[in-house]
């Protein structure tokens, strides 16, 4: 898997207010891509495609440079206090992703580049909190490890966390591209995670991003570098012969870890969810998808907006946390399990 090269990029002019602008400006023209203005990150017009379909797809390779207004940042339960706005939109194409719905009609990537801003707002926030804990999500709204090779935005939000006093700093991929993460300085405040999942729901569901290998070889370049590490398993998803596909993931992970000195690996458990309105939109992003969203084989639980969730039923979700919480136990019996939903 390459690195993410955007093949179109939009700049909102009072992005150039801040050096990060002006520097992803130089290095977009070094790189001799194709670059145009936009008046808001909001409102990008002109995303090449002669239909929906490929709108879409365009928009997923389509970087926009733009400055976070809102600075009240999104609550980001139950991971975290807060989710810290750096990023929006995703190069990958999972299926299930949230993103799908929850970024409407934008799902083009937008980077923000009033990085100090956003700092000062989340000192705030740390402030406002002490002397309890304020942990920040940076992965809420994007893969923000996908992009930050071309950034370093999260680079320097690890930094800053690295240097606050009551701040944690969390995020999750599914790309390996770390290297230039490894000699941060986190001060052992950020909390590197990778999504697993088995190897039908990989293969199936998540192209577009990096490899299980992929993913395990930079989760132990980032244990090297001393970051505590964890992993995500979500979407935990019942397909055929389920129990056995997420027996070899851990079995594999177990493997690929070996000998990695790993002091509180954590894991979090989350279930496969959908809405009727995301069934509606990956139905016509990804037509010929496998994904099974029946809401007769769910249960339905009540969600905010009104918009409700179709979750496994409880049964099922029992013996989905028995048999995972099982294999953690097998695998890696010092770990923690964060939760599971
Ligand atoms: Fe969505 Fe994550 Fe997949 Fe990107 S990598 S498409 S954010 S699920």
């Amino acid at each position: 898997m390459k690195p993410f090269t955007p093949q179109l990029v939009y700049i909102e002019p009072r992005a150039l207010e801040y050096p990060l602008g002006r520097e992803l400006k130089e290095k977009f023209e070094n790189m001799g891509l194709e670059i145009r203005e936009t008046t808001s990150h909001n409102q990008v017009r002109g995303i090449p495609g002669e239909n929906e379909l490929q709108k879409y797809r365009n928009a997923k390779s389509t970087l926009v440079v733009g400055v976070r207004k809102t600075l009240k940042f999104d609550t980001s339960k139950p991971s975290a206090e807060y989710a810290i706005p750096l990023a929006t939109g995703c190069m990958g194409h999972c299926h299930y992703c949230y993103l799908q719905t929850t970024l409407g009609s934008k799902p083009y990537i937008r980077t923000y580049v009033n990085l100090e801003e956003i700092f000062d707002q989340a000192q705030k926030y740390m402030d406002e909190r002490k002397p309890e804990i304020t942990r920040f999500e940076a992965a809420c709204t994007s893969d923000i490890v996908g992009l930050d090779h071309l950034t370093h935005s999260l680079k320097k939000t690890i930094e800053f966390i690295g240097q606050s006093e009551y701040g944690r700093l969390r995020f999750v991929t599914k790309f390996h591209h770390v290297d230039h993460l490894l000699d941060a300085n986190h001060n052992g405040k950020t909390r590197f995670r990778f999504s697993v999942n088995s190897r039908y729901v990989i293969k199936n569901f998540e192209p577009g991003t990096s490899s299980f290998e992929e993913r395990l070889q930079a989760a132990r370049k980032v244990a090297d570098a001393k970051y505590p590490l964890g992993f995500i398993v979500a979407p935990i998803y019942l397909h055929e012969d389920w129990k056995d596909g997420y027996l070899e993931l851990f079995k594999r992970l177990s493997e690929e870890l070996k000998g990695v000195e790993i002091p509180d690996l954590t894991f979090e458990l989350i279930q496969h969810r959908f809405t009727k309105p995301a069934k509606n939109v990956i139905a016509k992003r990804y037509p010929k998808t496998k994904l099974e969203m029946n809401e007769e084989k769910r249960k339905y639980k009540w969600g905010r907006y009104g918009i409700g969730k179709y979750v496994y039923p409880d049964e099922a979700q029992k013996d989905i946390q028995t048999t995972i919480r099982g294999y953690i136990e097998t695998y890696f019996p010092n770990a923690k399990v964060e939760y599971f939903t």
